[in-house]
């Protein structure tokens, strides 16, 4: 079984928090590596190979958005950003740079424990998707071949623009796209009018999958920030 462990680099240097995720995890099945600094923690990932980063921003060598700039886009490896700052404008930049999600410190185990796996699980679910060209989650079914969208088989109809959001959403399932992720990929460029129109389709297309305002099924609206499409 040993050599099966999913290995996990925390690179923080607040030594509370890393002492309490490494113990999570080990206690949980996880190989765990630690760094304090992000050069160090460069260094390790070259070495070790982890199956996913847990990364702090703020390091006393250097910011960690160095770390995702430095790895990213040679590596898929999922990344989690831990941070202390509520701000949204970190947690976007983060995003952006190619951080797979964030949490925001203080956090229980059980959340973390959730985020870790759903990283963990995207990175192995966007195989599958791409193998067998549809998308289910729930009652929730996209083909990708014949741009359908159902619930539990029954047709939704969906603008090519909406459907074009939703796919994109899919294909990133577990994983928060930003605004401007999501309105580059769709419209191209960003500008003044585009995170309203972006907001005025997910309203639309929330509301032909059957959500009421607040009903967070299939896709969460993260404030500030993006949206994150559900995989279980
Ligand atoms: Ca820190």
């Amino acid at each position: 079984m040993g050599n099966n462990k999913y290995k996990i680099l925390i690179v923080e240097d607040d030594r509370n928090i890393a002492s309490f995720v490494q113990m999570v995890f080990e206690t949980n099945g996880y190989q765990v590596l630690t760094a304090e600094r992000c050069q160090q923690g460069l260094l390790m990932f070259t070495s070790h190979m982890p199956d996913l980063v847990l990364l702090d921003l703020g390091l006393p060598d250097m910011d960690g958005e160095e770390f995702i700039r430095r790895i990213r886009p040679d590596s898929s490896v999922p990344i989690l950003v831990l941070s202390a700052r509520s701000d949204e404008e970190d947690k976007v930049t983060s995003l952006d740079l190619g951080a797979n999600d964030y949490i925001t410190k203080p956090f229980g185990t059980a959340e973390l424990l959730a985020r870790v796996r759903a990283a963990l699980r995207v990175n192995r679910s966007s195989t599958r998707t791409a193998l067998d060209g549809r998308f289910q989650v729930d009652d929730l079914c996209i083909d990708y071949d014949r741009r359908q969208v159902t619930i539990a088989g029954e047709a939704v109809h969906l603008t090519q623009t909406e459907y074009n959001i939703l796919a994109l959403l899919s294909q990133h399932t577990g994983k928060v796209m930003t605004y401007s992720a999501i309105i580059r990929e769709i419209w191209g460029a960003m500008d003044n009018g585009s995170v309203k129109k972006l907001q005025v389709n997910m309203a639309n297309i929330r509301k032909k999958l059957g959500c009421r305002p607040g009903d967070n099924r299939y896709v969460t609206n993260e404030l500030g920030v993006g949206y994150r499409m559900l995989d279980e």
